[in-house]
């Protein structure tokens, strides 16, 4: 038992981290839980530390701390609780650990995520918006520290699939032509567009191929989050914004294909299921068990393809452009998406208007090129303040 990989899950309360711990479930002979941490909901978190005994928690609400120190003393689980944003680099870069799963959600996810990085783990990347903030600083750290950076967003675990079996590839030297990056289009692909003006949260959360948390089902919905994963593979495949194209793909049945320049076109398919991508980076170069069933073509019997509605989906080009402009522009993309979202979600801004607001914030901050960490972080905290001033001035009209 002792030489089983330990592993720490960021986000373990979340859609990502239940469906890490329901593969790491089935191969207990391989891995075994160092950590698992989550923002607020203890009593989830306590349940998750029952089953897999983990050495730590670490709950960022200090106020249920005590509660879920209590319940797990109730079942004599020795887990130790830790609170504070600090405690999650802690359990990333501890030296026991192997594996890292960043499933945090949101910019929140950065600084624990880099920490893994920063101490060579192996680092399964969910957390998408650490790679759109930081892109450089973050491949950069990936290099001089020896980390291995697997993509476990399903398109780009998908291309990584489709290219040469080995990290931190170069695809210049590989012959990719380009790379086609399928997206859904989210609930309202069809929706009439005057209608988009009344969606409700319920609404935009309700995927139809996907179930995911709340920040990227609304983000799917307005196909922001194809343009984060834009952003997210320029930086993991090392290509221009220029070499991906978007297609629209219902089925969610090919997960993202790569184009070689001898027209060879890779794909890699299967159902749509988190737990495929998990569990081929967990335990990459092998294969393991996922769970997923099996794909069966003859049900799904046809692939539909289409180019994206840029007026339907506005977020989509403010992403490609702030993919082009680079430097700080994707960090002020992000943080203005993060507030609105979150506005959206409160009732307090109308769905089209997550769109406005991110262009305002866009046109009137400058960018960049950021030399470090607190650049990043500062040009993050400059586009939620304008974020959230825009949001309560259009509340103030309606
Ligand atoms: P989720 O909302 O279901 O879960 C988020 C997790 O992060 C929870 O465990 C929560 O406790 C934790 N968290 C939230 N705010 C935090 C904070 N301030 N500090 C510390 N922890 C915090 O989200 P999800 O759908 O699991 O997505 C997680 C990440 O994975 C996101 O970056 C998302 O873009 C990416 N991703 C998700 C999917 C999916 O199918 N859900 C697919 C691809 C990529
Ligand atoms: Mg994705």
């Amino acid at each position: 038992m002792s030489n089983r990989q330990q592993i720490t899950v960021l986000g373990a309360t979340g859609s990502i981290g239940v469906s890490t711990l329901d593969v790491l479930s089935r191969h207990k002979d391989r891995y075994q839980v160092f950590a698992l941490t989550a923002d607020k909901r203890w009593q989830l978190l306590a349940l998750q530390c029952l089953e897999h005994q983990p050495r730590y928690a670490v709950l960022v609400d200090s106020a249920h701390a005590l509660d879920l120190e209590a319940e797990l003393h109730k079942h004599q689980c020795p887990t130790q609780v830790l609170t504070g944003m600090a405690a999650l680099s802690q359990v990333s870069e501890a030296s026991e650990v192997d594996l890292v799963m960043a499933a945090i959600v949101g910019a929140a996810g950065l600084l624990p995520t880099l920490a893994a990085v920063k101490s060579g783990k192996k680092v399964l990347l969910a957390n998408k918006e650490s790679l759109v903030m930081a892109g450089g600083i973050f491949t950069r750290a990936v290099t001089e520290h020896n980390a291995i950076l697997l993509p476990i967003d399903s398109e780009h675990n998908a291309i990584f699939q489709c290219l040469p079996n080995t990290p931190h590839i170069d695809v210049k030297k590989l012959g990719v032509k380009k790379i086609l990056l399928t997206a859904s289009g989210g609930p309202f692909r069809n929706t009439p567009l005057a209608d988009l003006i009344q969606v409700s949260p319920e609404q935009a959360c309700a995927h139809p191929n996907w179930s995911m948390g709340k920040k990227i089902s609304v983000d799917s919905a307005t196909m922001l989050n194809k343009g984060l994963e834009l952003i997210e593979a320029c930086w993991l495949f090392n290509v221009k914004p220029e070499q991906i194209q978007v297609v629209i793909h219902p089925q969610s049945v090919i997960h993202s294909m790569v184009e070689y320049i001898d027209g060879s076109v890779l794909a890699q398919m299967g159902n749509p299921d988190m737990r495929t991508p998990i569990a081929h980076a967990l335990a990459w170069p092998e294969r393991i068990e996922s769970g997923v069933t099996s794909l069966d073509l003859l049900t799904t019997a046809r692939l539909d393809f289409s180019a994206p509605d840029y007026e339907r989906f506005p977020c989509l080009a403010l992403a490609e452009a702030a993919a082009k402009t680079g430097g700080t522009a994707p960090a002020i993309l992000n943080a203005a998406n993060e507030v609105a979202v979150e506005a959206f979600l409160s009732r307090r801004l109308g769905f089209t208007k997550i769109a406005s607001v991110i262009a305002d914030v866009m046109d009137n901050l400058s960018v960049t090129e950021p030399s470090d960490l607190s650049h990043v972080q500062a040009a993050d905290q400059e586009a939620r303040c304008m974020a959230e001033q825009l949001i309560k001035q259009s509340s103030g009209r309606s």
